[in-house]
């Protein structure tokens, strides 16, 4: 790595990233903040790929953190040569936890099992061994809101609250700790998320005005955390979308799906089901509320799938078998016996059925509003939340990376 900048006598201005994923965090440390990102670890090789394929000059580590640790270790040695890093980033994928399943673990521990646990939720601890290891500036994790109450096994075999393990092995490094959730609509991020960052700093500078103590969750964001720019209480209003995406061109689910211009403007095209239960449903709305009649205009319940009329309403259904029985009742095929008493039947019928879903699936989004969290299967209109707030069809890969603030475009 070439041009690494020194910061006082021993500090290297460059992060050191664990837990990477594809490297999309990463992205605003070395591109958004020109922080260059040294290393990165990453379990899954194809996401570990994406890494090497965009940060041509950081040293990619593809496995166990737990077993790599010692060559993570002695690799950082050569590459800072004494120094320190300016910053560590590890947010391990925590599944975050209810008290339930903490409570679960303290018994196991304490009656001597192995605890039946998420071993994702343990991985902060080789985590905190590189934070100790190397004692960057800063340190950063970000996590689900969860976290906040997640009991783990700690490196002693004892049952402790995450944020205390974090809290307990830095303290006595001199590290100041605060940990908040964010809302990052607040700070011009033109979708909902919510997460709990962690912000650890040894600088004298800041241990001075915030001093280091042992209870590091604070419910409204501290001095270490960024101020909101957005939202109640600012100048600004939050990012919706009509803002940030409201002047891409118009696609279509049928009959235009990829905007000849912009290759990353496309959106997969949606079977004739689709296409009909969703060019009915209004803004912000679910197919599965489709409960008007266009026929007879009388308005049914959600759970009916045909109008008292009859007439099929448009609203996610599928085909199921069953079999009739001589009382009049159709049967699931799964049932080997009827209400009535009589056994299962040979013959078998098709009836539509509403599809089971979450009510949030075929939903459009609101074109006032920031969009809902971004998930993985944001191209799929059966997925929370997916649809198009106007147009008939999901969000575009484009719009995906807008709405991420990946796309160099946005201006807010
Ligand atoms: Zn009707
Ligand atoms: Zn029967």
């Amino acid at each position: 790595m070439s041009n690494l900048n020194l910061l006082g006598k021993d500090t290297i201005f460059a992060a050191h990233s664990f837990f990477s994923g594809g490297g999309f965090g990463d992205l605003g440390i070395e591109h958004g903040c020109r922080l260059p990102v040294l290393t990165a670890c990453e379990l899954l090789e194809d996401r570990a790929k994406l890494i090497s394929n965009n940060f041509g000059e950081t040293h990619v580590f593809q496995g166990d953190i737990w077993e790599l640790k010692d060559h993570m270790v002695s690799t950082i040695e050569k590459m800072l040569s004494g120094n320190r890093p300016w910053l560590m980033l590890l947010s391990p994928p925590c599944q975050g936890m209810s008290s339930n399943g903490a409570g679960r673990i303290q018994a196991a521990i304490r009656d001597g099992k192995r605890p039946n646990e998420d071993e994702r939720n343990r991985l902060i601890l080789p985590g905190i061994d590189l934070v100790e290891r190397f004692q960057p500036d800063w340190f950063i994790l970000e996590n689900v809101k969860r976290m906040e109450n997640t009991i783990i096994r700690n490196e002693i075999n004892e049952p402790e609250n995450i944020l205390d393990t974090i809290a307990r092995r830095t303290l006595p490094l001199g590290y100041t700790v605060r940990s908040s959730i964010l809302d990052f609509r607040k700070l011009g991020v033109p979708h909902n998320r919510e997460r709990l960052i962690t912000i650890g700093c040894r600088l004298p500078e800041i241990t001075k005005v915030v001093p280091p103590q042992k209870e590091i969750f604070f419910k409204v964001p501290s001095y270490l955390h960024p101020v909101a720019s957005h939202g109640p209480g600012t100048n600004n209003e939050f990012i919706t979308l009509r803002k940030a995406i409201g002047h891409l061109p118009l696609l279509d689910a049928k009959s235009k799906i990829r905007d000849d211009a912009d290759p990353l403007h496309r959106v997969p095209k949606w079977n004739e089901n689709q296409y009909n239960w969703m060019s009915v449903t209004p803004e912000g709305k679910s197919a599965f509320e489709n409960n008007k009649c266009a026929h007879c205009s009388y308005i049914n319940n959600n759970s009916d799938l045909y109008c008292r009329c009859g007439e099929l309403l448009p609203k996610p259904s599928t085909e199921r078998e069953y079999w009739p029985c001589d009382c009049g009742e159709v049967v699931p095929i799964s049932e080997l016996v009827c209400s009535c008493g009589t056994a299962k039947k040979d013959k078998v019928i098709n009836k539509l059925d509403l599809i089971r879903g979450f009510k949030t699936s075929y939903r459009r989004l609101r074109m006032d509003r920031p969009a809902s969290t971004l998930t993985m299967n944001s191209g799929v209109i059966s997925s929370d939340m997916k649809g198009h707030p106007v147009q008939n069809r999901v969000l575009s890969l484009r719009e995906i990376l807008i709405l991420s603030t990946f796309d160099q475009g946005l201006n807010s």
